[in-house]
């Protein structure tokens, strides 16, 4: 393997995936592809499946693995996925994991590498209870641990910042449930497929953003 191009971020609510991710695809410069990022776009556009998400997302359960995939894949087959992407958030079961590798393997392709971000539970609380978003571009912040240099603005495409419904406490502790539930059978999954890289994401950004990088070239 040269570059692992095609990856997958495993971590709970509030690991900083979005946070890594962003800068990983930066790196690489593969595009950053994150399913609660395109659900919320097709909140703001008010679509069908935007309505049909929001009543899951608003109660910290999983929108339906049918629509997931289907949004999902079709956004991998758009021209600037092709060398590569950062997948962020998906899949989340073991039936969106399987059909990634399905519709990988029908063009002799494979998921590269899997970094999953571990996090203690209180701390995934705090950040998520201090998370701004950007209303433009989904960049995350935080309100003391990465403050955006004007209060409410984002850095990068001046957009507004805001907080998300689903980051308010109760919302948050059934997410972390469903994780639990759903999503961490995935860590076993991938570890089968060898391509597991376990990264201490309970340190400052830039330290996390180096272990990435270095767990994921071995
Ligand atoms: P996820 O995508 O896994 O839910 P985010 O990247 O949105 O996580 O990060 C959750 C919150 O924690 C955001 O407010 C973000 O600014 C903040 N954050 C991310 N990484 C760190 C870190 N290493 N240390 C402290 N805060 C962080
Ligand atoms: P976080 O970054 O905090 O983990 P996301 O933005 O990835 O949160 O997801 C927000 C919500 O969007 C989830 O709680 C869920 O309702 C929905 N969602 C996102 N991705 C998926 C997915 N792959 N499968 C099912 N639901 C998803
Ligand atoms: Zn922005």
């Amino acid at each position: 393997m040269t570059v692992p191009v095609r990856v997958v971020f495993l971590g709970p609510p509030g690991a900083g995936k979005g946070t890594q991710a962003k800068q990983l695809a930066e790196h690489f410069e593969v595009p950053h592809v994150a399913s609660g990022d395109l659900f919320r776009k097709h909140q703001v556009e008010n679509t069908e499946l935007g309505q049909l998400a929001k009543r899951y997302m608003e109660r910290g359960e999983l929108v339906p693995d049918g629509v997931t995939i289907s949004m999902v894949l079709e956004r991998l087959q758009e021209p600037d996925a092709a060398n590569g992407y950062i997948l962020d958030g998906f899949p989340r079961t073991l039936e969106q994991a399987r059909a990634l590798d399905k519709a990988l393997a029908e063009h002799q392709r494979s998921i590269d590498r899997t970094p999953l971000l571990q996090v203690d539970t209180e701390e995934l609380v705090r950040r998520l209870a201090g998370r701004w978003l950007c209303s433009k571009c989904q960049r995350p912040y935080h309100e003391v641990t990465a403050p955006p240099k004007e209060k409410g603005i984002c850095d990068v495409c001046g957009g507004e910042l805001m907080q998300r419904a689903d980051d308010q406490p109760d919302v948050v502790r059934k997410r972390l449930q469903t994780y639990e539930e759903q999503t961490a059978p995935l860590v076993g999954y991938y570890k089968e497929q060898g391509k597991l890289r376990t990264v201490n994401g309970d340190q400052a950004i830039e330290d996390v953003g180096r272990d990435l990088i270095s767990a994921m070239m071995e």
